[in-house]
């Protein structure tokens, strides 16, 4: 496959294979190659200058046979119906493959948000909103973080929902701010997780975490965590980069020490005893374990033979393509694929949407105890059937996660 291809013709490709090794019939694999709906919206905003801007934005609700929608809003230039799509059908893989109750959805704004003020984004968030109102709900749709999204934005989706329905629905979307109902270690979730992926494969297969080397690609949210969580372990961060470039210390840096210097200086290089390096020559370090969490297509047919980490654990959504998983896979590098890596964001917006339900709020010590519990055992289900099929990780996670969505539509049936 040449590496032109879409987002979503990976992700129907995926889906193919998928199908074929669980020997569905043909009917269910067209029916899960195809959004539920898909909805395009235009949004008029007022900019803060008085000129009347129009952006354009989108939400996929690819399947709710395992629950309702379920997924992140993104804003970003150049987002294409194409590539949310892709992300929508990945949700609904991802949720399965976590077992918990949601199929998948993707939303995203065609926006580069560093240009719009605070208050325009406001405006745009909950415009977007009023558009899609009534396809959104707690038992319909639940809209979460992503790209260039936060708390705030998930505060001001779940107040104009529930301004529009005329009471308080903290439960209409996740990711929200403490005070309104988010729910403790969910800002953490998606990088901790990533980290107890990394220490299962590493029990799994013998390996010593106490004082491996992890590189990390992309010092956002995902990134920093999954830096915080790996020292945690015992395991040296010994790069990490952001979009400016990267740095190195064999030694290992202190996370907490790096984002103080980038939020000072905007940028993680030319940070005290490191190496300046540049993105690509992080991807290619000596070190344990390699976790990009940055964009698409980072490890491709190009790189992938120059990749010198036993593990690579996706924190982004789609770092990979298939050309480079292939030269992994006879590399014998371990690649822990996005749909189960970052499955951890995913789990936590559950706990808080059950703690919204229920009008609890737990402890942090109680979210990460579960959410380690949960991340062990989806790792150990998609490795059962890694070894069973003989297949590479981002198989097995598939297999795992086509095979319980089109179990719960066969017994659901076809109405009317
Ligand atoms: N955007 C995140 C993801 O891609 C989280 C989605 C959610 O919490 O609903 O998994």
């Amino acid at each position: 496959m040449s590496e032109e291809h879409s987002a979503l013709t990976v992700s129907l490709s995926q889906l193919k294979l998928a199908s074929k090794k669980l020997g569905l019939d043909s009917g269910m694999h067209k029916m899960l190659s195809q959004p539920k709906r898909t909805i395009s919206v235009s949004i008029d905003i007022r900019m803060d200058n008085g000129c009347v801007n129009v952006f354009n934005g989108v939400r996929v609700q690819h399947w709710d046979a395992r629950g309702p929608f379920k997924g992140g809003i993104r804003f970003y230039p150049n987002i294409t119906l194409d590539e949310v799509t892709a992300l929508a059908m990945l949700m609904t893989w991802k949720c399965a493959i976590a077992d918990i109750p949601f199929g998948g959805a993707k939303g995203g704004i065609c926006v580069d948000s560093k240009k719009l003020s605070t208050h325009e984004l406001e405006r745009l968030t909950r415009r977007y909103v009023s558009l899609i109102f009534e396809y959104l709900g707690p038992q319909r749709d639940i809209p979460a973080p992503d790209m260039y999204t936060d708390a705030q934005t998930m505060a001001w989706i779940m107040d104009t929902y529930s301004q529009l329905k005329g009471y308080r629905i903290p439960e209409s979307a996740t990711g929200k701010p403490v005070e309104i109902g988010g729910s403790w270690g969910r800002t953490e979730a998606t990088g901790r997780g990533v980290i107890h992926c990394v220490k299962q494969a590493s029990e799994n297969n013998g390996l010593k975490l106490k004082g491996s080397s992890v590189a990390i690609q992309g010092f956002g949210n995902v990134g920093y965590h999954a830096a915080v969580a790996a020292q945690e372990i015992g395991c040296k961060v010994v790069a990490v980069s952001d979009s400016s470039g990267g740095i190195y210390c064999k030694d290992g840096l202190n996370p907490e020490a790096v984002l103080a210097h980038k939020e000072k200086t905007k940028s993680v290089q030319k940070f005290k005893d490191c190496k300046d390096i540049t993105n690509e020559e992080l991807l290619e370090l000596e070190c344990d374990v390699l976790i990009p969490a940055a964009l698409e297509n980072q490890i491709t047919g190009k790189n992938a033979d120059k990749i010198r980490a036993k593990m690579v654990a996706e924190a982004a959504n789609g770092p990979t393509t298939p050309e480079a998983d292939k030269i992994l896979y006879e590399k014998d590098i371990c690649l822990i694929p996005d749909i189960l890596a970052n499955s951890g964001g995913v789990t936590v917006s559950y706990f808080e949407w059950v703690q919204n339900l229920t009008r609890e709020q737990w402890p942090l010590k109680t979210v990460n105890q579960k959410l380690e519990a949960k991340m062990t055992k989806a790792f150990n289900d998609v490795e059962s059937i890694v070894v069973k099929e003989e297949s590479d990780m981002r198989t097995g996670a598939l297999m795992l996660g086509v095979g319980r969505v089109s179990n719960a539509i066969k017994v659901l049936g076809l109405w009317p």
